[in-house]
């Protein structure tokens, strides 16, 4: 066996991977023809026809409601605008308390507190790393408005009883989809199955306009004053004859006629993006599965996982080395896009030190908030103890593997499980230098 690279060997994978590209001719002719057309956007902040935008934002609406299987899709210039929107149409009060992941991209939460509101962050599950029904009712006070539900690294969390829980409690759900777009859950697509669900087309999700998003609902109040929040809403609610004006603070978050008919061409892929993507992450799976104190990621049976990300999971106990040597270990071999724990959105400094509007701790400290709203180390700990101490990931989605580089990536797991000895012994010295030094 070759000597590791950290222990002094040569690397087992000397060449770069291939980075995802799904930008083809179909979206180089489709933006041409908008170009050409002149029309680079069409929307108009007044109560007008275009008031909806333009032909290819609402070709990319009407295709993107039927792929999705929902009566209305509203597009955004980000999924963060999309969280911020569909969090403003359900009507949040000041004060009010959303539950939300801490492990998710931060503007999950960060759009709540857009509007005055207040993040409460329950823990995770260990194997789908989605929030835990348990720790949701946990959290759940009379001050509880709504639940900000991430689908994360691909896989749909435990929608159904958290839809059932919400339904209880009065709750409003939004699905943060964007890490799963045509992930399946109960045969139904993830993202359709919350009051509101939210996309990304960011430029590292499945499928992307460069930036984008897209809001999906089946409930035409709650797309209205999406819409209303996206173009401009105070200026419009007077024209619309729009009654509630709660939350009608309009942003400009309209997409271009070029992202519109970027995102309509990449919408057409989505399918066989994510069959690639399951094969590549099915894939792995099995070609790890001989290793010992792994946790691979899970495929619950309702459940189809489009791999985002390829979550795994270390017993270090048992294996003995941390966390950070594997990491170092397998990239010193040519592992891609690997690192280290993910994220706790709570522990960010806004939340630690609770500065966010302006720097006097507005809005926790404001008559309208409960104040004993904690972000302290300690109230997440699975999603703690994950992010620290045993969770390790590689970004499926920004390469184009081949199942020989899959292959590849596999063989430098085995070279480093099979020397887990002399690892130890490197860590002990490393440790100690660290010390030194
Ligand atoms: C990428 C991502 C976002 C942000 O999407 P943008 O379109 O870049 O605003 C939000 N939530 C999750 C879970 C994400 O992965």
């Amino acid at each position: 066996m070759e000597k590791l690279v950290l222990l002094g060997g040569t690397p087992l994978i000397q060449h770069e991977f291939r980075r995802q590209n799904f930008i083809g001719n179909e979206e180089r002719v489709a933006v041409d023809n908008v170009l050409k057309s002149g029309v680079l956007s069409q929307f108009l902040g007044a109560w007008h026809e275009d008031f909806y935008g333009g032909p290819k934002v609402r070709e990319l609406e009407y295709n993107w409601a039927k792929y999705f299987n929902v009566k209305y899709a509203v597009s955004v210039n980000s999924n963060t605008s999309g969280l911020i929107a569909a969090l403003g149409a359900i009507g949040l009060e000041p004060g009010d308390e959303v539950i939300v992941s801490p492990w998710s991209m931060s503007a999950s939460a960060t759009s709540i507190l857009v509007w005055n509101a207040i993040p409460v962050f329950a823990d995770i599950e260990s194997d789908t790393y989605n929030l835990d029904l348990k720790s949701i009712e946990d959290c759940i006070t009379n001050k509880t408005k709504a639940i900000v539900v991430p689908d994360i690294f691909g896989h749909a969390a435990d929608l159904d009883a958290i839809m059932q829980l919400a339904k209880k409690h009065n709750l409003k759900v939004i699905e943060d989809a964007a890490q799963a777009p045509g992930a399946i859950y109960y045969g139904r697509k993830v993202g359709t199955i919350a009051d509101i669900g939210v996309f990304s087309l960011n430029y590292h999700k499945h499928i992307h306009s460069g930036e984008g998003g897209v809001c999906v609902t089946n409930d035409a109040g709650l797309a209205e004053r999406m819409q209303l929040i996206r173009n401009h809403a105070e200026s419009v609610v007077a024209g619309k004859k729009v009654e509630n004006l709660s939350n009608m603070i309009g942003f400009n978050f309209r997409m271009t006629e070029i992202e519109a008919a970027i995102g309509i061409e990449q919408l057409k892929k989505l399918d066989r993006i994510i069959v690639e993507k399951q094969q590549q992450g099915n894939y792995l799976t099995k070609a790890l599965s001989g290793l010992n104190c792994l946790s691979l990621p899970i495929v619950k049976p309702e459940c189809t996982n489009i791999y985002y990300i390829f979550p795994i999971t270390i017993d270090v106990v048992k294996l003995g080395v941390s966390v950070s040597t594997i990491v170092k270990a397998l990239q010193a071999e040519g592992v891609p896009g690997l690192s280290a724990g993910y994220v706790n959105i709570h522990l960010l400094p806004m939340y630690q030190k609770k500065i966010a509007h302006g720097s006097g701790g507005f809005p926790w400290n404001a008559d309208f908030a409960r104040k004993t709203v904690r972000y302290s180390e300690g109230i997440c700990p699975i999603a703690e103890n994950l992010h620290k101490n045993t969770f390790i990931k590689m970004v499926l989605c920004l390469y184009d593997f081949s199942f020989d580089d899959l292959d590849a990536i596999a063989k430098a797991f085995y070279k480093v499980w099979n020397q887990l000895d002399e690892l130890r012994e490197w860590e002990l010295q490393n440790a100690h230098s660290d010390c030194i030094a």
